[in-house]
């Protein structure tokens, strides 16, 4: 089967911060591949905008440079480059001041998607929306995009938001999680809502229990003093984890629309339990060998900030009476690995005397390296010897159902393509983000108020001690991390 591709509008799409590390790393080369899949229709282009005077050409070499550093080599097509770089333009513009704007509202055409990507500082996103309207360059239909982090508390979300009010409607606004544009995140809400099979098992009566974990390898490097400002709960949980989280526990929306996802999704985050602290563990992790630890990155080396977090939380409605969800992520961990885990409960009678060959049933959503999904079931040990049981992987990955795994747009590019079409669905909405911060302030307060400092972990470890036994003293382990 190969993946279709759906045509969309004729667009301008200006980047702002399209010299930057996102624009590089992520949104050019993704656009370049849209492109090369014949999904960017003749006429369509792409403004970068930032503060660096450059030429058109000098922004292509940019941009061609991009290509060679970050898309798949085996999509870098020189004709296909050469056609692609053509429909880019450049504007040198200051975001805070007057330079460039008079220059960008001349290049604006009518009857075509206007979208416009801030892929800068959150504290130029007023400047740029204020400027944007003042210039009439965002007409009534235009759309914009704007980037994590969206505040750092409930306050500050808020100011955001009112800020972005003033000049655009929220069906304009398009807040990108792109944990949301991942194959396997929408491929779980096909799986829990296109089949009859697991819905009726979905709740506590069935579930007992559900981890989602995001490890990663790289620790802060040169972020540190940006990090100290963050931590791993508003750098991870409070957007990403929280988005899984909802996907997971959501009551069925009445369509694939955007607003019945959003109202489902703000249902779940309004129904967290406040988290007491001994279902709080934090880490920070140490030096080890050759390399340098958290407060080695820290400008403050007596820095509280976690690298690592986990939590037990619950969801305070009917569906999931009593289930826990246990989230963990963290810097420096053993392996790079993101993956949601849906145990389920046991069956309610054995009949066979294997009892040691048994174990749970298991629903495993990869989300990177790999992604795909696997859903653990009990079997027949084949061969003589009796009714010996074990646990097989029913593989349901989408990976094998394509002809060429290369031609999966990445998070990115699905994101980009939904502004073009004016789909929000995967989209966070202004109500949502505040009430995932309503819930976050407080447990952030907590530990603040206490003082409590995180609890120090090797590198290339799991995490610190006490993690194990937020599941240890229920009875449970947490999944080994692997790639
Ligand atoms: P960056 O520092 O690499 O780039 C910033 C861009 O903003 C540059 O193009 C710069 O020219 C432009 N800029 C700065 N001040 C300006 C001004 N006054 N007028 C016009 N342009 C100006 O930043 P980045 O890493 O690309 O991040 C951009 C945004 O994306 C940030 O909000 C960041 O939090 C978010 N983000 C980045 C990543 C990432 O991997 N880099 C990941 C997630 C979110």
């Amino acid at each position: 089967m190969v993946s279709r591709v759906i045509p969309v509008d004729v667009f301008d799409l200006v980047i702002f911060g399209g010299t930057g590390d996102l624009a590089r790393r992520k949104i050019l080369p993704g656009l370049y591949r849209r492109f090369m899949a014949g999904q960017m229709p003749a006429d369509s282009r792409i403004i970068g905008a930032a503060r660096a005077d450059l030429t058109d050409d000098a922004f292509r070499d940019q941009v061609r440079a991009a290509i060679a550093e970050f898309a798949p080599k085996a999509r870098q097509d020189a004709a296909v480059i050469d056609a692609f770089v053509a429909r880019i333009h450049y504007v040198a513009i200051d975001a805070t001041g007057t330079s460039g704007w008079a220059k960008l509202t001349g290049m604006m055409r009518d009857n075509v998607v206007r979208a416009f990507y801030f892929s800068v500082a959150p504290s130029l996103f007023g400047d740029i929306a204020s400027r944007l309207h003042d210039h009439a360059i965002a007409d009534p239909w235009s759309r914009i995009v704007v980037e994590k982090p969206f505040g750092r508390d409930l306050a500050s979300a808020r100011a955001l938001n009112e800020v972005l009010a003033r000049h655009f409607t929220e069906a304009q606004i398009y807040r990108i999680d792109h944990y949301l544009g991942k194959e396997t995140v929408q491929n779980l809400m096909a799986v829990r809502f296109a089949n009859i099979l697991f819905e009726p098992l979905w709740k506590a009566e069935y579930i007992d229990h559900v981890q989602i974990t995001v490890a990663e390898t790289v620790g802060v490097n040169g972020r540190g003093a940006y990090y100290d400002t963050s931590g791993a709960m508003r750098d991870m949980v409070q957007n990403h984890m929280m988005q899984l989280l909802c996907l997971i526990a959501m009551e069925p929306p009445y369509h694939f629309d955007p607003d019945a996802v959003r109202d489902e999704k703000l249902k779940v985050i309004r129904a967290l339990k406040p988290v007491p602290p001994e279902n709080i563990v934090r880490g920070q992790y140490a030096a080890g060998g050759n390399e340098s630890g958290y407060l080695d990155h820290s400008e403050n080396p007596a820095s509280r900030t976690e690298s690592y977090i986990a939590l037990k939380v619950h969801v305070s409605n009917w569906r999931w009476q009593g289930v826990p969800f246990y989230l963990r992520t963290g810097k420096r961990l053993r392996a790079r690995a993101s993956e949601i885990a849906i145990t389920f409960k046991q069956p309610p009678h054995a009949i066979f005397d294997d009892a040691k060959g048994w174990h749970e049933n298991v629903l495993v959503i990869r989300l990177q390296p790999n992604e795909g999904m696997n859903l653990m079931v009990m079997i027949k040990e084949p061969g003589p010897g009796g009714m010996r049981l074990m646990q097989v992987p029913l593989d349901m990955s989408f990976a094998d159902a394509i002809d060429d795994g290369e031609d999966v747009p990445d998070a990115y590019e699905r994101l980009i393509m939904d502004v073009i079409r004016g789909n929000q669905t995967l989209f966070m909405r202004g109500d949502e983000v505040e009430a995932a911060w309503a819930w976050t302030d407080p447990i952030i307060e907590g530990w603040e108020t206490r003082g409590d400092r995180p609890q120090t972990y090797d590198p290339g470890s799991s995490g610190p001690e006490d993690a194990l036994m937020l599941m240890h003293r229920d009875g449970r382990r947490w999944r080994e991390i692997k790639e």
